[in-house]
């Protein structure tokens, strides 16, 4: 076999291992943000008051009372919020719901904190 076959033979092999590669980067990120176990950190005052899962089936909500207030926060398809609470501006409120790491829901005047962590 020339030489030169040879070599744009391997050349193609390279250029089509790159280009499934590269195909498979997206399926690889997906896959990995999927994987990861995450779980909501509720802290009043900086003590831990409840670890909660934020699997995808995980369906729930709960009250916390804080001695400033009470937030009701729910959980559900990988996201948690806070649905109501008793604080004045409502800004945990209408934070929405988080589902990434490092997301976070304040509440400020109750002292209140959601934090998203993996699982370790
Ligand atoms: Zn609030």
């Amino acid at each position: 076999m020339p030489l030169s076959n040879r070599k744009s033979k391997i050349a193609s092999f390279l250029l089509l291992a790159a280009l499934a590669l590269l195909a498979l980067m997206p399926l690889f990120f997906a896959g990995g943000a999927e994987g990861k176990n995450l779980e909501a950190v509720v802290t009043v005052d900086g003590e831990i008051i409840r670890r909660v899962p934020l699997a995808r089936e995980s369906d729930e909500i709960f009250t916390v009372a804080t001695p400033h207030g009470e937030n009701r926060i729910a959980v559900s398809g990988g996201r948690i919020r806070v649905e109501d609470a008793d604080c004045p501006a409502k800004i945990c409120v209408k934070s929405g719901a988080i589902s990434e790491i490092g997301e976070v829901i304040a509440c400020l005047p109750h002292k209140l904190l959601i934090e998203i962590r993996e699982i370790k």
